[in-house]
């Protein structure tokens, strides 16, 4: 592929960014302009005309997922796989140089990544060790106070002691977390960012080896980077490395977790002569669409404010939909998604986007009524099942007998009498001599009364045994075995219903991830490699399936993706905008640039939903329709009513009885008293449509809520 393929399918500004000579560049524009685009040809061009090795550009994207992509676009471009090249995460690539520096950053060779639960668990451990009262100080808080420290550069010993009682609390809790971690070769998210930067300023000689083999940082999704990443960025570019930063303030979504828009304009500050350039064309959404989103980020009063333009057709409208409760929210997404697959569109064109992951379960269960395969991405991802995690720390446990958080976690699971007592006294002894639960097992092991004895050197006997088989075993081959010998598996089977049913199906798809697991590394063992890559991944592996498929995801996670159907569901106050941010004008900005950050997604329809009544988190609420509705303007906007039938809203706050002209004819009243021959009795909860089709809502006093169509329901009035 030559220069000009490179640059022919770019406008004047892109072509500008992509091929510029200036060192450093930040490309700031709106969504869907073009600005992963302008990454993957600048780096086509670095390579082709500037001459750059792979070897010698550093990308940085905000997932896993983003990464593979961006490997596939090049490769594409280019015409061969790019060997060589660094391209991941910030805590993809900090992992990836610390376990090849492990020596220079302090850390035993077989570090483990704690994820958040298992640094809850370590947290919780602390505590316990220093009598802290968990009542006061939840070890959430806790948890919440260390990671922030950590994105913000901070160690123990650099905070600054303060007399109010809450910083002594913490910092006490940090100093001893970071010793329980240093200890058992532990590193949670945060502080592989930490140490990665750390290793910059402590071994200058391998910041020096690093500033000469990158030549170029290319930084995707730039206005979400936080206070470390952006110091370890800033670092190695030093002013040696070139740098094109690409970025957009209206989608910095992720302020609660330390992200720093202002690094914007700290990399305009920092490095000398930074060229900007904005990309004002949108080609990815409709003009509708385009219209709603702007409408939408308009009401923010923070903006470095850009506009977008496309000249692509007006497309179809907003579709508004009121659900009745969340159920029907759910039904009616499910029933426009069929009739879109109808007219023979791709599954994997559609996505369901939501504001918590509590929202999905509703989701899933209309998708599996009507049978559509889908894919969750984020939330309750596969690596963070419980009975994952549970094989994942068996195997954990294998190649490392000291990783005290794989052993809490598996030393009574599945139940084999190890009680709280005891697993108590294996950590009073693990602490006061200095050593693992593991090394306390062992010795404590004989001192224990009879019953608890045994089974602990059962589990001992049983791990050692497994670990023996680690090094022969196929890693497919080791997990089966694992999952045999520990009795995980058996456990599971006798946990009745569906729940141990998905559990057991999750763990045999665990074998089939093993199967089919290719090590980057092929020389070295493959199990260490694949934990890692389960911890850091989480589940992003499962939407590689073939299966065409929707996917449902928050909408946090779905920054950067495009799809031709978006659905944003649950377009309630307190839902969304979260209830959480509806007392800071800040939060609630972040709120509306997240919502900025759906409509965006959308490239050709998008619906928004809403449900009147929803039972969420086990109770029941009323919530208005989300502000965010109205900031759409409302002649891209048209309400879609129960009975298919399409209006523009009077009122977007509808009571039940609203819908009520539905149903007429049918000889029945909304909230009338019914008997059905099989359900028995119930209450009219609401109609939809009219004639031979129309159906109704009827709570049944035994068997819940049915829909049912009127005419075959037979009901009889009482
Ligand atoms: P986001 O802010 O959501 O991450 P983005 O600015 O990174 O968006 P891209 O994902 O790079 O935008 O591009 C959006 C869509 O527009 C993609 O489908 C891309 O291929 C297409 N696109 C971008 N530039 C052009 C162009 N010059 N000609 C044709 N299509 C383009
Ligand atoms: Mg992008």
């Amino acid at each position: 592929m030559d220069v000009t393929s490179i640059i022919d399918s770019l406008n004047p500004a892109q072509r500008e960014a992509v091929s510029s000579a200036d060192p450093y560049q930040l490309v700031l524009a709106g969504a869907g302009s073009g600005k992963t685009r302008v990454l993957v040809h600048r780096i086509a061009w670095l390579m082709q005309v500037e001459g750059l090795s792979p070897y010698q550009i550093l990308a940085v994207t905000f997932t896993n997922k983003a990464a593979r992509e961006m490997r596939e676009r090049i490769s594409d471009l280019i015409g061969f796989a790019p060997q060589g090249m660094w391209v991941g995460t910030f805590h993809g690539l900090a992992h990836r140089l610390l376990k090849m520096h492990w020596r220079d950053a302090g850390l035993p060779e077989g570090f483990q990544i704690l994820d958040a639960e298992d640094q809850l668990r370590v947290i919780k451990r602390v505590y316990a060790a220093l009598n802290m009262d968990a009542e006061k100080w939840p070890p959430r808080q806790a948890q919440w106070y260390i990671n922030e420290q950590k994105d913000e550069g901070l160690r123990a010993a650099h905070i600054q002691q303060s007399p109010d009682p809450f910083t002594v609390a913490m910092l006490q809790i940090y100093h001893a977390y970071e010793e329980a971690c240093q200890r058992g070769g532990l590193v949670d998210f945060g502080e592989l960012l930490l140490r990665a930067h750390e290793l910059w300023l402590n071994k200058p000689e391998l910041l020096a080896h690093y500033q000469d083999r990158f030549q170029h940082i290319l930084v995707d999704e730039f206005q979400d980077t936080n206070s470390i990443q952006y110091a370890w960025l800033r670092v190695l570019a030093g002013n040696k490395l070139g740098m094109t930063a690409v970025g957009d303030d209206d989608q910095s979504i992720y302020g609660w977790r330390g992200a720093k828009i202002e690094n914007i304009q700290n990399y305009t500050h920092d490095f000398e002569a930074v060229t900007t350039v904005r990309l004002e064309q949108n080609y990815r959404s409709t003009a509708t669409i385009l219209k709603a989103a702007n409408g939408v980020i308009s009401q923010n009063a923070n903006r470095l404010g850009k506009t977008l333009w496309t000249d692509g057709q007006d497309g179809e409208l907003l579709s508004l939909y009121a659900g009745f409760n969340e159920q029907d929210e759910a039904r009616f997404i499910g029933e426009r998604i069929q009739d879109w697959i109808a007219k023979g569109n791709m599954r994997s064109d559609v996505a369901i986007l939501y504001r918590s992951n509590a929202q999905s379960r509703i989701l899933e269960e209309a998708l599996l009524r009507l049978q559509i395969p889908y894919r969750i991405y984020g939330g309750h991802r596969f690596y963070e099942r419980l009975e994952i995690k549970n094989a994942l720390a068996y195997l954990r446990l294998l190649m490392n007998r000291h990783d005290d958080a794989a052993f809490e976690r598996v030393i009574n699971t599945p139940t084999r009498g190890i009680g709280d007592k005891t697993v108590q006294r294996l950590r009073d002894t693990a602490r006061a001599h200095q050593q693992s639960l593991w090394a306390a097992a062992e010795t404590e092991v004989e001192n224990l009364p009879a019953r608890a004895s045994n089974a602990v050197r059962g589990f001992l006997a049983m791990v050692s045994e497994l670990a023996e088989d680690y090094q022969s075993l196929t890693l497919d081959g080791l997990t089966d075995q694992v999952l045999e010998a520990s009795g995980l598996l058996e456990f599971y089977r006798r946990e009745k219903g569906e729940r141990g049913q998905t559990r057991v199906e999750n763990l045999e798809e665990l074998i089939n991830a093993c199967r089919a697991y290719e090590a980057p590394d092929p020389d070295s063992p493959a199990l260490p490699q694949f934990i890692d890559e389960a911890v850091l991944d989480a589940g992003e592996r499962q939407a590689e399936s073939d299966e065409d498929a929707v996917q449902l995801m928050t909408l946090h996670s779905a920054k950067g993706l495009e799809f031709p159907l978006v659905f944003m569901a649950g377009m309630e106050e307190n839902l969304f905008p979260h209830k959480m941010s509806l007392e800071e004008s800040g939060r609630l900005e972040e709120e509306r640039r997240l919502c900025y950050v759906g409509i965006t997604r959308a490239m050709e329809k998008l619906y928004l939903t809403y449900a009147e009544t929803r039972r969420l988190y086990g109770q029941e609420s009323f919530n208005r329709v989300s502000r965010f509705i109205r900031d759409i303007p409302s002649e891209v906007l048209q309400e879609v009513r129960l009975s298919a039938n399409v209006s523009r809203p009077t009122s977007f706050v509808k009571k039940p009885a609203t819908l009520s002209d539905e149903g007429s004819g049918s000889g029945f009243a909304l909230g009338q008293q019914v008997k059905h021959k099989i359900f028995g009795e119930g209450v009219i909860l609401s109609f939809e449509g009219n004639g031979p089709n129309g159906r109704v809502q009827v709570n049944f006093v035994n068997e819940g809520t049915k829909w049912m169509v009127l005419q075959y329901a037979k009901l009889q009035a009482l």
